[in-house]
């Protein structure tokens, strides 16, 4: 596709145009080495949307998750599920990205980081990594608005015309939708 990524700038485009769901989760996974199931399908078939390719995918899971468990480890427990992310292991099946809808109707427990930050986090974090992202004052309000009325997406919209000084018209209702609007405007 037109948004192939590589893992060589994979920080500095997350940083520009991933949504913060998936941004929390890769900055979860360089901090922690690690993320629980529900974490990396969400992010890994995210990853898998904007065309990181298998070969590029086992390479960063493994550079983050050997910190932790080894690489002996990772190849044992998790490269079969990135592989099967990708359909080339087990059924075959070709697994699609999460949806917005899907994202926000899940259910996170204690240490999990998926989900939707503007349904799941509290109001103090979201705060907080709204203004990570550059957005505060009358805009962050907004944002925060829209959450107290159960308008993520919405808020999540918001955050997306703030940050990149455009309208989204369409609203987001996916992640994948997310980052390719985004990298048609800063490309
Ligand atoms: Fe991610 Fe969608 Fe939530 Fe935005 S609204 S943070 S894209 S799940």
């Amino acid at each position: 596709g037109c948004a192939e990524i590589s893992i060589r700038d994979i920080d500095q485009i997350a940083n520009s145009s991933f949504p913060l769901c998936m941004r929390h989760l890769f900055e979860k996974l360089r901090e922690d080495h690690h993320l629980k199931h529900g974490g990396r399908m969400q992010l890994g078939l995210f990853l898998k949307g904007v065309d990181l390719k298998l070969d590029d995918a086992l390479a960063f899971w493994k550079a983050e998750f050997s910190q932790k468990v080894g690489a002996e480890r990772f190849e044992k427990e998790y490269a079969y599920s990135i592989r099967h992310n990708y359909g080339k292991e087990g059924k075959r099946t070709d697994y699609t990205p999460y949806s917005c809808q899907k994202i926000i109707s899940s259910t996170p427990g204690v240490g999990d980081h998926h989900g939707c930050p503007y349904r799941h986090f509290s109001e103090e974090n979201l705060r907080t990594a709204l203004g990570k992202m550059g957005v505060s004052g009358r805009t962050a309000e907004e944002v925060m608005d829209k959450v107290r009325n159960r308008h993520y997406q919405l808020a999540c919209t918001l955050t997306f015309e703030a940050i990149h000084g455009s309208s989204c018209d369409a609203g987001i209702n996916h992640p994948n939708q997310y980052f390719s609007d985004s990298q048609k405007i800063l490309q």
